[in-house]
């Protein structure tokens, strides 16, 4: 599908659920995809996109940066509190706070650069072992947690266990959000970014949706 079909069904979905036509942004997810298929959707002009990796973002956004200007970059990866620094420089935003020990090292980083990118906290709602995020039931005091250390959050973010009906999942992060006094909601892919708008995402993050298929083998 193509970049602005994408964009249209963003835009249809927020006139549906009655809300303000570009409140929701689009995070274009690029990992392990090849150049050309970055290179075409940076040409169509769009200039918001995600990674997983630090060690691909690092090796692939450099140079489209000084070939296309100014991209912002969202890191929605598990991040290694040993790439916390990495990922600062290079992120405007990230995705995955999970764990004390990351957030007093993006505390560190931000107050050594005067600056912090924006955050959220990742929220595992399905409690799904193998998955980041912090429990539900620990969500507002790690909220709290990462006030106390001046961060400014900008939200939350999940991603709901594979094969079961997103949206319970979206509403309860909604909830979370809501009640912690957050306006960011990082949440919707490909499979069921509509349900997430409709529900009250801020950021869908999108990969094969625009891109095509994943080829991890390629890497
Ligand atoms: C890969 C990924 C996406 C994009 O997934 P698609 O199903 O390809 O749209 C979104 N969010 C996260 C956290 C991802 O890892």
């Amino acid at each position: 599908m193509s970049l602005a079909e994408i964009v249209g069904r963003i835009r249809e979905a927020e006139r549906v659920a009655g809300r303000p036509e570009g409140s929701v942004k689009l995070i274009a997810v690029s990992k392990v995809q090849p150049l050309d298929r970055v290179e075409a959707v940076l040409a169509e002009g769009h200039r918001v996109f995600g990674e997983n990796y630090v060690q691909e973002a690092q090796a692939k956004w450099p140079g489209l940066r000084e070939r296309f200007g100014p991209v912002e970059l969202h890191m929605v990866g598990p991040l290694q509190s040993n790439k916390a620094r990495a990922a600062v420089e290079l992120f405007e935003a990230i995705h995955t706070l999970d764990r004390s020990s990351l957030a007093e090292k993006l505390a560190r980083q931000a107050e050594a650069r005067g600056a912090c990118p924006e955050l959220f906290v990742q929220v595992n709602t399905g409690e799904e072992p193998q998955k980041g995020g912090v429990l539900p039931a620990g969500v507002d005091g790690f909220i709290a947690e990462c006030r106390a250390l001046g961060l400014p959050l900008a939200g939350l973010m999940c991603i709901p266990p594979e094969g079961e009906d997103p949206a319970p999942h979206f509403a309860e992060l909604a909830g979370m959000a809501e009640r912690n006094g957050l306006a960011g909601l990082s949440m919707g892919m490909s499979a069921d970014f509509e349900t997430a708008i409709a529900l009250g995402a801020t950021h869908v993050r999108v990969g094969s949706a625009i891109f095509g298929a994943r080829n991890y083998g390629a890497r």
